[in-house]
C-alpha cells in the first residue's frame, strides 16, 4: 500500500493562511491504514486548524469529509456535496488522491496535508517499511520474494556488499536488515542457493521513471467524470 505521513502542522497552517472555508478531506484506504489521513486524522487536523485560527484571531470554517478512496471517480463524486461554499481543500490522501481531486474539481485549490513516502507494509505495529519501488520489471522470482532494489540500501543486484554483518546493513545496523542476507537465507530454505551464482545484469530502468509518465491500459471501461464533479 501507499505509505504517507502527516505534514508538519505549521506547513498546513501556512498553506491555508488565506482560506476562509476549508474542507479537510480524508481517504479511507491506504492513508487510513497507515494512520496519516483517515477519518480520525481528519478530525484532528480540522480541530487543530480551528484552534490555530482562533488563536490567531481569524474567523474560518473547517468541515470534514472522508471518502473511501480519493483516487477513483466513483468515490470522488461523493465529495461534491461537501464542497458547497468551500474555498480550500486540504486533502489527507496520498499525492495521487490530491492530484485526482485537483483534476476533478478544477476551480478549487487542493492542498496536500500529508507527505507521500513509499510503497510499503507494516514491519511492526505502528511502523511501515518500504518494500517496492515500482521498478516496472518485477524480479522477485529471482530473489525469493525479497526486493533488493527497494530493500538493499545500495540497490545491489548481485549479492551483499562488504558492509553486511550479523544480518544487518551497515547503513544502520540498529534498524535495517541486510536485504541480501534475507535473500540468501530464504533461497537457502527453498533449496535454490546455487541460483544466486548467476550474474544479474544491470536493471533496465526504461520500465521505471525514465520514459515519462507511466501508463497501463486495461480493457475494462473506466467511469468518466460525472456531472456532480463538473459542477464544482
Ligand atoms: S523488483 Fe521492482 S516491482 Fe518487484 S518489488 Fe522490487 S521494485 Fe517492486
Ligand atoms: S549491507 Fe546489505 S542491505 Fe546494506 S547495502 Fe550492503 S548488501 Fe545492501
Amino acid at each position: 500500500m501507499i505509505i504517507a505521513e502527516q505534514k508538519p502542522f505549521e506547513r498546513i497552517v501556512e498553506m491555508t493562511a488565506k482560506a476562509r472555508n476549508i474542507l479537510v478531506a480524508g481517504c479511507g484506504t491506504c492513508v487510513t491504514v497507515c494512520l496519516a489521513g483517515g477519518a480520525k486524522e481528519v478530525a484532528v487536523v480540522a480541530s487543530k486548524l480551528r484552534l490555530a485560527a482562533q488563536n490567531a484571531g481569524r474567523k474560518i470554517t473547517v468541515t470534514e469529509a472522508t471518502i473511501e478512496r480519493q483516487c477513483e471517480n466513483e468515490f470522488v463524486e461523493k465529495l461534491a456535496p461537501a464542497l458547497k461554499g468551500v474555498d480550500t481543500v486540504v486533502s489527507l490522501a496520498c499525492g495521487i488522491g490530491v492530484q485526482f481531486l485537483a483534476e476533478a474539481f478544477q476551480n478549487l485549490p487542493i492542498l496536500p496535508g500529508v507527505n507521500t513516502r513509499f510503497l510499503g507494509a507494516p514491519s511492526k505495529q505502528g511502523t511501515w517499511q518500504e518494500k517496492c519501488m515500482a521498478c516496472g520489471d518485477c524480479r522477485l522470482d529471482k530473489t525469493a520474494g525479497v526486493c533488493p532494489m527497494a530493500r538493499c540500501s545500495k540497490n545491489l543486484l548481485n549479492g551483499p556488499c562488504g558492509g553486511s554483518a550479523n544480518g544487518k546493513c551497515e547503513v544502520n545496523p540498529q534498524k535495517i536488515e541486510c536485504a541480501w542476507q534475507l535473500i540468501i537465507d530464504r533461497m537457502e530454505k527453498l533449496g535454490r542457493l546455487d541460483e544466486l551464482e548467476a550474474i544479474t545484469p544491470p536493471n533496465d530502468w526504461s520500465t521505471a521513471h525514465d520514459g515519462g509518465v507511466r501508463e497501463t491500459a486495461s480493457e475494462q471501461a473506466v467511469p468518466a467524470k460525472t456531472e456532480a464533479m463538473k459542477s464544482v
